[in-house]
């Protein structure tokens, strides 16, 4: 089957003065349509970085990245736009909304940046985020949410244009054990329903009940690979 996202030997080389700091060192990988993937790995060993290039947030310094059979390398800035836009939607542990808007106009705005007529896009926001369980918080500003409906918040968001992939760094970093539950059932449920999902995570024991793959990171490399089953 063609992966949803390949990787080849990806570095990245982050300038810091006259240190160079080697935040990945050649990482390969694929993943299917339909798997759900976890990154597991201690802080610093590159994982934020490695999702932040797949989501067209940064550039490697070499290696390729192909998502969607869009190969990243060399894209131009437009392309890279419409591949944020587009291809991959984003999850991050502090959520990252706009705190001056609602939830439902934080989901209605990558609706408008993908050019999803007025009408249309507030009706599609309100259908993913009833989905997510967030009817009776739409017209709520982040401030006024629960962590846990924050970060559902910003699933809706990410979801909003359809992604062919979901990336998830550490999303539920900053939540309770309760919550984190909550969030992580909700990934599954996204995946059982055929979203292919990537997590960067902490929790490895979560990882091993919801993922089909475990990849194992360890100072800008992939040192090892839990398979626990596979896309249906
Ligand atoms: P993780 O997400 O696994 O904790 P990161 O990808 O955030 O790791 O960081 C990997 C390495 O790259 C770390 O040594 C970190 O300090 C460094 N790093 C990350 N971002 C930058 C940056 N913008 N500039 C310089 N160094 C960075
Ligand atoms: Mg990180």
């Amino acid at each position: 089957m063609t992966p949803i996202l390949q990787t080849q030997d990806i570095t990245k080389i982050y300038k810091k003065g006259s240190v160079d700091v080697r935040a990945l060192q050649g990482v390969t990988f694929g993943v299917a349509e339909g798997e759900f993937v976890s990154i597991v790995g201690r802080s610093g060993s590159g994982k934020s970085t490695l999702l932040n290039l797949i989501g067209g947030l940064d550039t490697a310094t070499s290696g390729r990245i192909t998502v969607n059979k869009s190969d990243l390398t060399n894209m131009k800035r437009s392309d890279l736009a419409m591949h944020r836009r587009f291809t991959v939607g984003m999850v991050f542990q502090s959520f990252n909304l706009i705190a001056s808007r609602t939830a439902l106009e934080n989901v209605i705005l990558p609706l408008a940046f993908a050019g999803i007529r007025r009408t249309e896009r507030k009706a599609r926001a309100e259908e993913i985020l009833t989905k997510l369980g967030l009817t009776e918080r739409m017209d709520h500003t982040p401030g006024e949410l629960s962590g846990g409906e924050a970060q559902r918040v910003a699933i809706a968001r990410a979801m909003a244009n359809d992604p062919r992939i979901l990336l998830a760094d550490e999303p539920t970093g900053n939540l309770d054990s309760t919550t984190s539950t909550e969030i992580i059932g909700l990934l599954k449920q996204l995946n059982d329903e055929g979203c292919t999902i990537l997590m960067v995570t902490h929790d490895e024991p979560t990882a091993a009940e919801i993922s089909h793959r475990i990849l194992h990171f360890l100072d800008g490399r992939v040192v090892d690979e839990t398979i626990l089953g596979s896309a249906s």
